[in-house]
């Protein structure tokens, strides 16, 4: 079959974060898409907080490229914004509440320190609601957060897309691609490149699954507008509602909620609120990592490529991702080696 007997330039299997953020990259640069996806109980995204934070509170340092990755991510979903006509990003700072003294002490030493310090603001929350929390060493605020509204994204994305012919609801088993002289074909469709965003289904060399459980939480009276982080995070989506989370747990992936998890969840927040909560929704997933918590980008073969561990950053990350992976498999563009799936090579 020749090239220009394709029915699609491309053929993406999945459409969570990864695979929405790539169809509407490649879309966008005038590429002829069509994806493949099915819901299947597990998937990251639908269970993302969609909270965006450049720092590592554990260690008060930024997040990887963070400065980069913020303003292209910034850029990319206001963009999406306007092309879907909706709100997606809210930006937002947060409140870093010190466990200890000692940490209260390393923040100020950091605020000096020019890495972090575009990061990091000099003053104190004044959101009563933050203040009104008990805080023996004060807290810290990091500036330049923000919300995606992860679940509002993809339904709008499947809506639109699945309107347009170009989303199937269909699983595409190992078995349905099969190899043509210059590309691939799928449930008898044809491109010359197909790329793999399963999440945390793929069996991509290098992914590490690690499970994440959270809370969505009304809590009627508590008027708080800053992300507040003390173990767990209480992120604001409006109406008195807040998203808890996340836990983070490396066995029985798969479990679905647990009570331990809930129990956790419920103990960090009731330490800083006491007013009465009431629980919405409790949300296990499975976050795709990788052992050195970078993206897992590359060709997998000569017309099929891979887009995943987006771990626990896949908003802050998965713009930069897309664009590189699109540079690289239709520019000719080199792969960072920091991504390259190439690293995990026995
Ligand atoms: C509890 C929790 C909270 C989180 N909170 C945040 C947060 O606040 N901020 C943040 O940035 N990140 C967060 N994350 C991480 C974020 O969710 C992930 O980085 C991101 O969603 C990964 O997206 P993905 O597209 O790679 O995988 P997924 O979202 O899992 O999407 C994979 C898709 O592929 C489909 N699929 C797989 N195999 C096939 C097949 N064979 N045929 C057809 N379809 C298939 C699946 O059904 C699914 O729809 C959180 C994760 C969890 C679990």
């Amino acid at each position: 079959m020749s090239a220009t007997t394709h029915t699609h330039d491309v053929i993406i299997i999945g459409t969570g974060l990864a695979g929405t953020v790539l169809s509407e990259t490649l879309a966008l640069q005038g590429l002829r898409v069509l994806v493949f996806d099915v819901a299947q109980k597990g998937s990251a995204s639908n269970v993302a907080a969609g909270m965006v934070n450049p720092i590592v509170l554990r260690r008060t340092v930024p997040s990887w490229r963070a400065g980069e990755m913020l303003a292209i991510a910034g850029a990319f979903y206001r963009d999406l914004e306007m092309r879907y006509d909706t709100t997606l990003w809210y930006p937002f700072s947060m409140a870093a509440l010190f466990p200890t003294a000692q940490e209260a002490g390393i923040w100020q030493r950091r605020l000096k320190d020019p890495e972090v310090a575009p990061f990091l603001g000099e003053e104190p929350s004044k959101d009563p609601a933050v203040l009104a929390m008990p805080q023996p060493y004060a807290h810290g605020t990091v500036k330049r957060c923000a919300r995606l509204d992860v679940r509002k994204l993809i339904a709008m994305h499947r809506s639109r897309w699945l309107a347009s012919g170009l989303l199937i609801e269909q699983r595409v088993d190992e078995s349905d691609i099969h190899q043509l002289p210059d590309g691939v074909e799928v449930h008898g469709n044809t491109a010359p490149m197909l790329v793999h965003c399963k999440g945390p289904f793929s069996h991509s060399s290098g992914l590490v699954l690690v499970r994440g459980e959270g809370l969505t939480v009304r809590i009627p009276g508590l008027g708080l507008n800053t992300i507040v982080h003390r173990g767990v995070f209480i992120l604001p989506i409006g109406d008195d509602v807040y998203r808890i989370g996340a836990t983070f747990a490396w066995d029985k992936v798969w479990s679905g909620p647990t009570e331990e998890a809930r129990h956790y969840l419920m103990d960090g927040l009731q330490r800083l609120i006491t007013r009465p909560i009431e629980v919405l929704e409790h949300w296990a997933g499975v976050r795709p990592a990788s052992s050195d918590r970078r993206p897992i980008l590359g060709r997998t073969g000569p017309h099929e490529a891979i887009f995943n561990g987006l771990g626990s950053r896949g908003v802050l990350l998965a713009p930069w991702c897309a664009q590189h992976l699109a540079d690289h498999l239709f520019k000719g563009v080199a792969l960072d080696p920091e991504v390259d799936l190439e690293r995990f090579a026995e």
